[in-house]
């Protein structure tokens, strides 16, 4: 038996046998076209083009949420104007076979978003590299649409959101990638369509093992694989509890309240406007975290002031309840593009250190957003990233109260109530939280960079992706202080981090004394769901545990101990 640790980017397990996809793009003919052959080949690429479009559209039928906004985006890149044009070009003046050309167009693309110095849009290449491949499928006619035996668990270095749609229309039970993080798209997808879903597994896998029959372990984030007959017995009784716990937990539209009635307000992270739609729907009770960086994803200046009012009025208008924007968080793993080189990003010009050295920018995102609390008095908070001294909240304030000021002398109405509070995502600031509490107005504990800097682990390095366990106890400890000292201020504390989305995050932040969480739009209902079926005093016997375990081994001990006693 052997096991190959991962992360977990879709909850569940599932026994099968292995199927291994090794994918790769073809090689293809060097030889140049006639330039009778030319036309020919301009109308193969554009034919390819449209039958292309039509199998996004039918999988886009199937998807809701970020799942369908993945393939919609897909759709946008293949109808790029440039890009079709650049093609054509291609063909026209290099005397390159359609297919070849296809290749040669998205390769720069690909190579270009390689060379960026950005986590995010290092992500994507994934998703040109599948619609390079899928249309070169299609120009050449080759289906090759992928083979995968019902019920198997489908072993790969990386998928692309299209992939796992087809998979899982395949009716595979599992997918174990070698690369990919958490929020890659494929990861994404896999959550929406509910496919259980390891990432960054084994590095040092041994291929000549991986055959027969392997268990995909969702709970310890394991793949094992040639398991003995007594573990495949124990797993299959675990999906089996699973699964009749799932028909159990009905998604639920209803407040949010423990079964004993604690009310616990659930909000919505998010980054694109897009996303507001889904955030109704399933009725999130505000917008915890607005991450504004997609603002500037074309470059500082891209969007103008009044792109943003646009924006912020738009978020307004089209969700109910406080919204909670923050402030450009730019350095680390975002945007990376737009800071100086460091030799250490995660640690250097970023969120509030590089807003206040870069007045324009900060005081053009403050009027923004400013004049829109005017609009909307009482609805809007601002957060600010990255904070790890009080004397950046103070200068912060005294920025907000001069952007005011001179909105209020051109006449803008003014809500002067409007909070200005802190992520709580740095270990210093958890540590100190009684003193920052006394200058901030509200904190919003963003767990996924407070266990990067707490485990010292980086984000987004899979190498070491599997000691970023963001339910680590140490967390825990730091959370507890945060939320104790954020009571004794009176001061609100909500969790925007991964961790409020899954159920055992979730749990434990409810026994601590968490009564407001904000998460993806599509963890909503489940969460909301689990909250119902328990009474209070299970979430805090539960974060009692998780406080005092040594490990994260202990944590999810009792974890299964607490909810799902046999
Ligand atoms: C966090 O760090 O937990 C957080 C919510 O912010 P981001 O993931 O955008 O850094
Ligand atoms: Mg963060």
């Amino acid at each position: 038996m052997n096991k190959y640790e991962g992360l977990t980017a879709s909850e569940g397990s599932a026994v099968g046998p292995i199927h291994i996809i090794q994918s790769h793009s073809p090689e293809l003919e060097q030889a140049k076209i006639s330039q009778e052959q030319v036309q020919q080949e301009i109308s193969r690429y554009t034919r390819a083009v449209q039958d292309y479009e039509l199998e996004l559209l039918a999988l886009l039928k199937k998807l809701k949420g970020t799942a369908s906004e993945i393939i919609q985006s897909q759709a946008l890149i293949l109808q790029d104007e440039q890009i079709k044009a650049e093609i054509i070009s291609r063909i026209r003046q290099e005397q390159e076979s359609a297919a070849r050309a296809v290749q040669s167009i998205y390769g720069k693309y690909i190579e270009r978003l390689r060379d960026s110095a950005s986590n995010m849009f290092k992500q994507r290449i994934i998703d040109l590299i599948t619609i390079q491949d899928r249309l070169v499928e299609w120009v050449l006619g080759e289906s090759t649409t992928k083979q995968v035996p019902i019920g198997s668990i489908v072993v790969a270095k990386e998928l692309s959101p299209t992939d796992v749609v087809t998979l899982v229309e395949s009716k595979v039970k599992g997918l174990v990638l070698e690369k990919g993080g958490l929020t890659a798209h494929a990861a994404i997808v896999a959550q929406s369509l509910e496919i259980p879903c390891l990432v960054q597994v084994g590095r040092f896998m041994d291929y000549n093992t991986l055959e027969g029959v392997g268990i995909l372990d969702g709970a310890e984030g394991v793949l094992i694989t040639q398991p003995d007959d007594a573990t495949i017995q124990h797993y299959e009784q675990i999906i089996e509890v699973a699964r009749t716990e799932r028909q159990r937990i009905k998604p639920s539209k209803a407040p949010s309240q423990t079964k004993d009635g604690t009310r616990v307000s659930i909000q919505a992270n998010i980054e694109f406007i897009q996303e507001l739609d889904h955030a109704t729907k399933v009725r999130a009770e505000g917008i915890g975290l607005v991450r504004t960086e997609a603002l500037l994803y074309g470059g500082i200046t891209h969007k103008s002031e009044k792109e943003q009012d646009l924006y912020y009025g738009r978020l307004l208008e089209d969700s109910a309840g406080p919204v909670v924007i923050r402030l450009f968080d730019v350095g680390g793993d975002k945007l990376h593009v737009l800071t100086p080189d460091e030799s250490n990003p995660f640690l250097g010009w970023r969120g509030i250190r590089m807003l206040l050295d870069e007045h324009d920018m900060l005081h053009s995102q403050l009027r923004s957003i400013l004049k829109c609390a005017g609009k909307f008095p009482s609805r809007i908070r601002i957060l600010a990233p990255m904070v790890t001294n009080i004397e950046e909240v103070k200068r912060l304030k005294t920025e907000v109260a001069k952007v005011q000021e001179e909105l209020a002398n051109a006449g803008h109405p003014i809500d002067r109530e409007v909070p200005v509070g802190i992520m709580v995502e740095v270990p210093a600031v958890a540590i100190m939280a009684d003193s920052f509490a006394k200058e901030a107005d509200f904190f919003s504990i963003g767990t996924n960079d407070l266990t990067q800097y707490t485990l010292a682990v980086d984000r987004t390095n899979d190498q070491v992706g599997g000691l970023f366990q963001h339910d680590h106890p140490a967390i825990w400890l730091l959370i507890r202080e945060v939320v104790s000292a954020a009571k004794s201020n009176g001061i609100e504390v909500s969790v925007c981090g991964e961790l409020a989305s899954d159920l055992l995050g979730a749990s434990a932040l409810i026994g601590l004394g968490f009564r407001e969480l904000s998460m993806k739009p599509s963890s909503i209902l489940k969460v909301k769901g689990w909250i119902r079926e328990f009474d209070l005093e299970t979430f805090e016997a539960f974060a009692k545990d998780a406080c005092g375990a040594n490990d994260r081994k202990g944590v999810y001990q009792a974890f299964r101990k607490r909810f799902y006693p046999s």
